[in-house]
């Protein structure tokens, strides 16, 4: 069923051309003030982004990285601390926390939430872990370094359990920081509060990131830390800006990791039509579902827990024969992509520092067999049928092992959904 047009992976023209005249204004504005570094865009932005992620203060920083890296600096996180997070993530998550001068450690993930899982995260700080009776501090058995944050990651815009991590968390006496990069608008229902409670308002802080291809992206760099405390912000507030307080008053040493007033603006703008946008993708999610649906059997289909809105950064799904059915799907012109093909802790820097094959073996597995569609807001449903077809082409060819009911199933399924 080769066709010429290819189904890009992911769209971010069509969303410009939908905002052409608005993204234009802010360029224009932006000229004509000369107001690059600061001022009321950034303020602006910051304003709307708190309120749309439900936190009392938000401050944009360049990028998600250096969103992450501050807001473990300003939670208070030390060189040679331990801080946990998972190893089914972007590279950043651990690099921000080696940057601070801190240890990444790891706890596996949940297979079918691609989360942290909570009770292995429980058994790490029961089991790798004591207390020092003299400072009253958690210390990790084999190295002694002090354990002090968690930082979650809500994979694909999928929340993880909050409430568990959060409940464990004080317990410990722990810092929460949410890798929010990729949820911009997740939701998660707190059982504890009774409520939904935005991605990116739970922990101490939050780090979001704008690069282009995230729900919310920049037309460059650009990222944000969100959090309700207002002395944590101003601290993020003077590492984004070399330390200062005030202009040339440096009270520490900090950076240069401002948000440019041009993305702010931007951001803004596109900010207006997030929601919206969020929905689209949940209803393309929902297509995508539905569509496999059939061939649940074959293909691992993404679940969301009763608790979790996923704002759908992306729409995976599993195979045991990922690379051939990738391969499949690229010659068919379908775009597709994994992430992440390896997880953090064997790539290079982490094995040098001891892990390794078989230290966390649900995030290996994962990594070898997801697969992430094509998914954005203005994905068309012909295209979704005609991925998931592509899909089942490659089922249905593929010599069975001895199952014809598989193939029969399998035409059943194909001339009910094609009618
Ligand atoms: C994108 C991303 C980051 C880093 O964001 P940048 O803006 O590219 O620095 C961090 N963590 C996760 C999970 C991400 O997806």
């Amino acid at each position: 069923m080769r066709q010429d047009r290819k189904i890009p992976f992911v769209d971010l023209v069509a969303q410009h051309k939908e905002l052409e005249s608005e993204l234009l204004d802010v360029i224009k504005g932006t000229l004509h003030t000369a107001a690059f570094i600061g001022g009321p865009a950034v303020e602006g932005f910051e304003r709307d982004f708190a309120k749309f992620c439900n936190t009392k203060v938000c401050a944009g920083v360049s990028s998600g990285t250096d969103a992450l890296r501050f807001a473990l600096i300003a939670a208070g996180i030390r060189p040679g601390d331990i801080v946990l997070t998972v190893p089914l993530t972007f590279i950043a998550t651990t690099e921000a926390i080696t940057q601070v001068g801190a240890c990444a450690d790891f706890v596996d993930i949940d297979a079918v939430t691609y989360t942290m899982d909570v009770e292995r995260l429980r058994h790490y700080l029961a089991h790798q872990c004591k207390l020092d009776l003299e400072t009253g501090k958690l210390i990790h058995k084999k190295n002694g370094r002090p354990v002090t944050a968690i930082v979650p990651v809500h994979l694909y815009g999928q929340p993880a359990d909050m409430d568990p991590i959060l409940e464990i968390a004080s317990r410990y006496k722990l810092i929460v920081i949410e890798d929010a990069c990729q949820a911009h608008g997740a939701e998660y229902f707190s059982s504890n509060e009774k409520n939904w409670r935005k991605a990116g308002s739970m922990g101490q802080a939050a780090a979001f990131s704008f690069y282009p291809g995230k729900n919310l992206g920049a037309c460059g760099e650009g990222g944000a830390v969100t959090t309700n405390d207002e002395n944590l912000a101003r601290k993020v507030r003077m590492l984004r800006d070399h330390g200062q307080a005030k202009k040339y008053y440096h009270e520490l040493e900090g950076y240069n990791g401002r948000l440019d007033a041009l993305q702010a603006g931007i951001l803004r703008a596109k900010l207006s039509r997030l929601a919206g946008w969020n929905q689209m993708r949940r209803e393309a999610a929902g297509h995508y579902t539905e569509l496999l649906a059939p061939m649940a059997d074959l293909l691992g289909i993404p679940r969301e827990p009763s608790w979790a809105r996923s704002n759908y950064h992306l729409y995976v799904i599993r195979s045991a024969e990922r690379d051939r059915l990738l391969d499949h799907l690229t010659g068919e012109g379908v775009g597709v992509g994994i992430h992440y093909p390896v997880p953090v802790h064997l790539q290079r820097p982490y094995r040098e520092r001891g892990f390794q094959q078989g230290d966390f073996p649900e995030s290996e597995k994962a990594a070898q067999e997801i697969l992430s569609l094509p998914m954005y807001p203005q994905l068309k449903i012909e295209d979704q049928v005609r991925v998931v077809e592509a899909i089942r082409e490659f089922y249905l060819a593929k010599p069975t092992k001895g199952s014809n009911s598989r193939n029969q199933q399998f035409a059943s399924v194909r001339n009910s959904s094609t009618e």
